[in-house]
């Protein structure tokens, strides 16, 4: 391929990429970084247009080196700044613009010294430049890997980090020619095949978070912030395995809550149970605020907990619970009911179980834990209080 080719090559790549930034920063305004990004591969393509028309004798070697190297080092520094941005979704890395002091430095040592005009003093300190910020940007990446995993993150931070290869074999390739891997000419076409990947990846990136923050906000309950509903039928086995056990807890007197302290108050004392619970559950035990005041929690029979102990435990962080709304602390208890599958057993009967069992609970006072027995009497019939919940009508009982 013919030097005016590759150029125009290099050239088209970044402006593809540079519109590629822009659509998604339109598709997507919440995105970080992606204005920044666009604006960074526009400048090296307007450096690789003053490139390819010093190639052609089209302009003065002081006008063209000087301002394709310029906006080249400055597109560099540019792309980390966006790339930083991109990675950790965050507005809090102002002081990074103090970076484009090295390509003002290299701008003002190149108007004193007039290295920018030996083609391969500028070739090499451009692409030194090139390997410091895309390299730093493929760091940033797997550092914020920490907050954030996605997979695109892996190959978006891999297409830089051949960039940055291939860039120092060009500078290899230049300052020593004989012992270069690989010819100049080559690595710079790789190195737009890599423009176009590292544009390419961003876009996957961008799309990848968006859905990831789609599914935790469809899976989550806007007012506790748990797990939902939704959720916790989707994760739920088909049916339940000998020994699995489902639990159904049910704030006591929430209505009194509500009509004492207000509906506010109430949104908080809801909020702080389900938060306590969650917060004194192993990780990755199948736990959702079902509807209203009342939550499930799922046990397999694999995890080897006891369904009492695990109920008897939230019991007893909820009731410690001190809900301050305004100057008044709000006491607050739960009543659960457990029930343990048998072997062929239906999910929809496994819940109706625990839900007789929480009726036993709350007619026999609330603040407490019934485990399911089939031979236990009708509490029904047997205590007189008033209670309006029969098993088959309550939210878990209904089919997802
Ligand atoms: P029990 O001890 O028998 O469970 O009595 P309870 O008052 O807790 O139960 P009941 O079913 O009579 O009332 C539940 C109340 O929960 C009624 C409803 O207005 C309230 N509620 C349901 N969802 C929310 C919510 O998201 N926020 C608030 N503040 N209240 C809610
Ligand atoms: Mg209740
Ligand atoms: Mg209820």
């Amino acid at each position: 391929m013919d030097l005016a080719t590759v150029l125009l090559l290099h050239k088209s790549s970044f402006f593809i990429g540079a519109l590629c930034f822009l659509y998604v920063r339109w598709q997507s305004p919440s995105s970080h970084g992606l204005g920044i990004l666009a604006v960074a591969f526009t400048l090296q393509a307007v450096a690789s247009t003053f490139a390819g028309l010093g190639e052609k004798h089209a302009l003065q070697l002081s006008v063209w080196a000087l301002s394709s190297f310029s906006l080249g080092t400055l597109g560099y520094a540019v792309f980390w700044i966006g790339m930083r941005r991109l990675s950790g979704n965050n507005n809090r890395r102002s002081l990074d613009w103090f970076a484009l002091a090295i390509p003002a430095g290299l701008i003002v040592t190149a108007l004193l010294t007039g290295f920018h005009l030996d083609s391969i003093w500028r070739a090499s300190i451009f692409q030194g430049s090139s390997i410091l910020f895309l390299g730093a940007s493929a760091v940033t990446l797997m550092l914020d890997d920490r907050h954030e995993k996605l997979s695109a993150r892996y190959a978006l931070a891999a297409a830089i980090a051949v960039a940055v290869i291939l860039s120092v074999f060009v500078v290899a390739g230049l300052m020593a020619p004989d012992t270069a891997p690989l010819h100049p000419r080559d690595a710079f076409f790789l190195l737009i095949l890599c423009h176009f990947a590292i544009a390419l990846f961003s876009l996957v990136f961008v799309k990848e978070r968006v859905e990831a923050m789609l599914t935790t906000l469809l899976d989550t309950d806007a007012l506790t912030q748990i797990r939902n509903r939704r959720w916790f039928f989707l994760t739920l086995p088909a049916a339940p395995l000998a020994g699995d056990a489902f639990i159904i807890i049910d704030i006591d007197h929430f209505k009194r809550v509500n009509d004492t302290f207000g509906h506010a108050a109430g949104d908080i004392v809801l909020a702080s149970a389900a938060r306590e619970m969650a917060l004194n559950l192993r990780h990755g035990e199948i736990f959702a605020r079902l509807g209203g005041e009342e939550f499930g929690l799922y046990l397999p029979a694999a995890s080897n907990l006891d369904p009492q102990d695990v109920a008897e435990r939230l019991r007893n962080a909820v009731q410690s619970l001190k809900v301050k709304v305004g100057e008044t602390f709000i006491p607050v208890t739960i009543s659960a009911g457990t029930a343990v599958a048998c072997a062929g057993l239906p999910l929809h009967e496994l819940m109706s179980r625990a839900d007789t069992a929480l009726y036993g609970a709350k007619s026999r006072g609330r603040n407490r834990i019934e485990a399911y027995r089939a031979d236990a009497p009708s509490v029904l019939a047997s205590d007189p209080r008033q209670n309006t919940r029969p098993a088959q009508t309550t939210k878990a009982g209904q089919a997802a």
